[in-house]
């Protein structure tokens, strides 16, 4: 769940992924994509108020974002008010945006960035500065490094500043299949279970709020049946172009459901014997061990490890591809003891590529954040060899952290 406060603090007065706050007084707005931790404050009056009255200012995103945003709560006319402000930025293709009321301006560039549908990551390029917004994404560093926005002359560019996806950057979530692969076995659960008896339904139950939308493009086309939901998800689905076939309201079009709501038992379940459940998700799967990704609790339950968002290893293969100048994670856990171990791990992949290059200190957080140590936080348990990097002084580190002095 994004943490993130709007600001890319390196060009002023624009605004991502936040519209609440201060961010409802900037100039220039970006969606990376349409889940709603992504969205706060873009259906407050004031915000649309503010950015109706305003000339030139306006709200920049992929074209299916777009679409999606036009079609939401299309009857309740929640976004549809603010059309005219909807900007559709091309993908891989480098734009140029005028702040408004002032002579800067700067390019951004959108590259694709796996999540759902429409998603985007930003490429922000000001004043010779390359700042990176991931949004949330999965994508492997081998795809990401294939965009031609990451390079100059046949070079990577310097990246100054990411601003990342952490959501699972703890080693507790190492690895993740490959979406492709956590689908093939998704499909042959169900196929497997429909084909034994006619009278077999499966319930696909992801515990994820947001990110089923390319689980269930791709079930429904593997499968050749819709996925019947219930009606706010459908609500929001069918918004979603890509998703024409790929659900339902009418059960009786399908042996594939998805928390079809209160009225499930008494629509679509004969007796729970016929049922087989699909639990798709990735955190049930932290510190397990992934040879296996699929677990039969018995023949009526089925895991299977599935995420929309990059492993630890995904988003550390990425950091060490784009070697960032400074990092702040936009999505920080609550837990004193988990936001330590965030720090410490990002600071010891910087410190492995940075150390070559310069010694400047690593600064991860563009604004000091003054934390309490817990008596009974443990030593760190990192081996020193993690990531090949140098020793790092932890205890130093701790104090910059306890009392918001640099080093
Ligand atoms: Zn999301
Ligand atoms: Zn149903």
């Amino acid at each position: 769940m994004s943490t993130f406060n709007g600001k890319i603090v390196e060009i002023p007065k624009i605004s991502a992924d936040n519209f609440e706050g201060d961010n409802v007084t900037s100039l220039v707005y970006f969606l990376s994509h349409c889940h709603s931790d992504h969205m706060r404050g873009l259906d407050n009056i004031n915000f649309q108020n503010s950015l109706l009255q305003r000339p030139g200012v306006y709200l920049y995103a992929s074209s299916i974002s777009i679409k999606i945003l036009k079609n939401i709560y299309k009857d309740k006319s929640r976004y549809p008010r603010i059309e005219s402000k909807l900007k559709v930025i091309p993908v891989n293709h480098p734009t140029l945006i005028k702040i408004p009321d002032t002579n800067q301006s700067f390019t951004v560039t959108t590259i694709p960035a796996g999540h759902c549908p429409g998603s985007v990551m930003f490429l922000f390029e000001i004043d010779n500065k390359n700042i990176l917004y991931t949004g949330d994404y999965r994508a492997s560093a081998n795809d990401l490094e294939k965009f031609k926005a990451f390079y100059s002359l046949g070079n990577l560019k310097r990246i100054d500043k990411m601003y990342l996806d952490t959501t699972f950057f703890n080693k507790s979530y190492l690895k993740f299949p490959p979406r492709r692969e956590s689908l093939e076995q998704i499909c042959s659960a169900i196929k497997e279970w429909i084909e034994r008896d006619p009278k077999h339904l499966v319930n696909i139950t992801p515990t994820a709020k947001y990110g089923s939308e390319f689980l269930f493009m791709e079930i429904a086309k593997e499968m050749q049946m819709p996925i019947h939901v219930n009606e706010d998800c459908y609500n929001v689905y069918k918004c979603i172009p890509e998703m024409d076939n790929a659900v339902t309201l009418n059960p009786a079009e399908t042996r594939i459901h998805s928390n079809c709501g209160i009225k499930y038992k008494q629509i679509c379940l004969t007796s729970t014997e016929f049922l087989r459940e699909i639990v798709p998700s990735a955190m049930w799967w932290r510190g397990k061990n992934l040879e296996s990704f699929v677990e039969e609790e018995h023949e009526n339950k089925i895991r299977i490890c599935y995420s929309s968002h990059a492993s630890f290893e995904e988003i550390k293969d990425f950091l060490l591809l784009l070697k960032p100048a400074e990092v702040e994670p936009c999505v920080v856990p609550t837990s004193v003891k988990e936001k330590i171990d965030l720090t410490n791990l990002l600071e010891q992949i910087m410190l492995s590529y940075k150390v070559d290059c310069s010694n400047e200190n690593v600064k991860l957080f563009d604004r000091v954040e003054v934390v309490e140590l817990q008596d009974d936080d443990e030593e760190d348990n990192l081996p020193d060899d993690l990531l090949h990097s140098p020793k790092n002084d932890f205890k130093r580190r701790r104090k910059w952290l306890v009392d918001g002095t640099e080093l």
